[in-house]
């Protein structure tokens, strides 16, 4: 069974998850954008054995922390689309413009595309490319746990920003309508910033995206 565990991270209070397989701890950590000692020590604290950076777009508060810590462990970056390129491009001004610790440039291992899944131990998550707040923009959804890692898609009562480059207001409205939506009302979903919600509570209540029937 997946279980997972989320950190925020970054002076932008970022949610990295750290996904593990309960059956074989082996885990996977979703955005890590920083503050890496306070993320492998939660790791090191509960035993588990990670194997790989996933990663949903790469704004530098999601991606500040891929490269030092592919490199310390020695692990394989998934993600995100090929559409985030420019993104991972500009990461050094990004880290300037915001003041964070300087980032280096990576190359995923793998890019991700729609319908993808990637595996950790004996859990399997579906990969949904979801444009909008970034081009490549991807979440992470295990039907088993009914819990998605959907980074800057969808916020309770929010969405994200597509005022930045690459960004487009009903892209992302499409993304969370055809692509959120279909894995189901009861879904748990883990946002890049706040709390956690469930798809048929934003379905009612969230002003950009709820359905007009309620
Ligand atoms: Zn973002
Ligand atoms: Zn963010």
């Amino acid at each position: 069974m997946l279980q997972y565990l989320t950190i925020p991270v970054t002076p932008f209070a970022q949610n990295c998850s750290i996904v593990w397989c309960s059956e074989t701890n082996k885990a996977a950590i979703i955005d890590p954008g920083g503050d890496l000692e306070k993320l492998t020590k939660a790791i090191a604290d509960r035993n588990l054995q990670l194997e790989a950076i996933w990663l949903t777009h790469a704004h530098i508060d999601h991606a500040g922390g891929v490269a030092e810590l592919a490199s310390k462990l020695n692990l394989p970056i998934i993600g995100p689309h090929v559409g985030d390129q420019f993104w991972i491009d500009r990461l050094a001004d990004q880290s300037r413009m915001f003041n964070f610790p300087l980032s280096k440039p990576f190359t995923p291992n793998r890019w991700l595309v729609d319908g993808d899944t990637v595996q950790i131990g004996n859990s399997t998550l579906n990969v949904r490319h979801c444009p909008g707040h970034t081009p490549g923009h991807v979440v992470f959804h295990s039907p088993e746990a009914q819990r998605a890692f959907v980074g800057d898609v969808l916020f309770v009562g929010s969405m994200g920003r597509t005022d930045f480059p690459g960004g487009d207001h009903d892209t992302l409205i499409d993304s969370i309508r055809n692509r959120l939506w279909p894995m189901g009302n009861e879904t748990v979903f883990i946002p890049g910033h706040g709390p956690e919600g469930s798809f048929g509570e934003e379905r009612r209540r969230n002003p950009y995206v709820r359905d007009l029937q309620f």
